[in-house]
């Protein structure tokens, strides 16, 4: 967006405050400058250069980019899209990204993943009676199951489910010996050159790799390759999808079969896998997969578009981790079923420590991981 539009977007704000209610952050910090209105009037203040306090930077990094103002604002204001513009004039203008962005973001260029984990350890998931005999890069597939950062280190088993699942269905598709990071923490956190030049160097390897399908775990790399990539890749040309997508088909084909566990479950939308996507939302198909093997799935009171971020959107956690402990376990709180099963790596990982700090006893489990339970093989 240039200036002109952005000024132009936040002006037409009539403060009419019907956004308030429906912000996470807001709701849980009861801190104007923490609402889509108060992030608005400060977006103002960065694009005309006014000096901004240390609080209103982190009222702007506190923004999960969520997107549910976008949608509710009776303007039409793009907020978050403004929000995220804001980061990348803060950057441009030597007043972000935070240190704490700072220090995740050494950690890509250097371990090439956002969560500090050992490169070495990349791997770990892989099932150990495929690990022999798989291939990687020299198999002859243009289909790539990109785990990211959260998949690979931090909720493996998201990993190694979806995996086996494609495995199980004799599936044609390659996974990365030294995957990169998908950029997007570097991009939502308003540093856009040094996300450009990871946009490039990822879609030269994935050229060279052979690939022209990906299939992604992770929401924030699915929102990456399908909303980002294209506008700031030229020729971008890899088709996208999500393993929830493809296990579908797969099912549908017959070519994976499940039987119904005895278990009544709540399904929770990730806003990358929903609200934020171009083109693409992912409502219905893990509904349907989900009816199929359980006794019953329980829904969120606001859910699809309407679904509250689970509270790690957009790198928060780093920011202020008491903010996504308060989002997250206000969901926690919302669910009658003892199982919550979700389809982004980050919020089962969010929930969990989020269950964990406030003492909320449910289990969260990636769906593939809840699938491959009921496969019958
Ligand atoms: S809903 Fe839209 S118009 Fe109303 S205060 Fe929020 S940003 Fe402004
Ligand atoms: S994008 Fe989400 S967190 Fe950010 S201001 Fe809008 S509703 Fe609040």
């Amino acid at each position: 967006m240039d200036i002109e539009k952005i000024l132009n977007a936040i002006n037409s704000c009539i403060n009419c405050e019907g956004c308030l209610d429906i912000c996470d952050t807001y709701l849980v910090t009861g801190n104007l400058l923490q609402s889509p209105n108060g992030r608005l009037k400060l977006t103002k203040k960065i694009f005309t250069d006014e000096y901004v306090s240390e609080e209103e930077i982190n009222a702007i990094y506190t923004c999960t980019l969520c997107s549910m103002c976008d949608q509710l604002c009776q303007k039409e204001i793009p907020i978050s899209e403004i929000i995220l513009n804001s980061k990348m004039r803060l950057v441009q203008n030597g007043l972000g990204p935070l240190e704490i962005h700072k220090k995740i973001m050494d950690g890509i260029i250097q371990k090439k993943n956002s969560v500090n984990g050992n490169p070495e350890e990349r791997l770990n998931w892989v099932p150990q009676n495929h690990l022999r005999t798989e291939m990687f890069e020299n198999k002859n597939s243009d289909t790539l199951l990109f785990l990211g950062c959260m998949s690979s280190f931090r909720v493996k088993e998201s990993a190694s489910a979806s995996y086996e699942l494609l495995k199980n269905a004799d599936y044609d598709f390659k996974i990365l010996k030294e995957e990169p990071c998908c950029g997007e923490y570097i991009y939502s956190s308003g540093d856009l050159e040094l996300a450009k030049k990871i946009f490039m160097d990822n879609f030269k390897l994935l050229t060279k790799a052979g690939v022209r399908k990906i299939i992604t775990t992770c929401g924030g790399c699915l929102y990456a390759f399908n909303n980002i990539y294209p506008k700031y890749v030229p020729n971008w040309n890899i088709e996208i999808t999500h393993i929830t997508l493809i296990i579908y088909d797969l099912y549908k084909s017959g070519e994976l079969k499940f039987k119904k566990l005895k278990k009544r479950i709540t399904y929770h939308d990730p806003c990358r896998t929903g609200r934020k996507l171009d083109g693409m939302d992912i409502y219905n198909e893990p509904r349907e997969l989900l009816r199929n093997t359980s006794e019953s799935v329980s829904e969120l009171s606001k859910n699809k578009e309407f679904t509250p971020c689970c509270g790690a959107g957009s790198g928060i956690r780093g920011v202020d981790s008491n903010i996504s402990i308060k989002i997250g376990s206000s969901i926690l709180n919302d669910i009658l079923t003892e199982d919550l099963i979700t389809s982004c790596p980050l919020c089962v990982f969010n929930y969990r420590y989020a269950g964990y700090k406030t003492q909320i006893n449910k289990r969260i489990k990636y769906i593939t991981d809840y699938l491959l339970e009921a496969l019958e093989y």
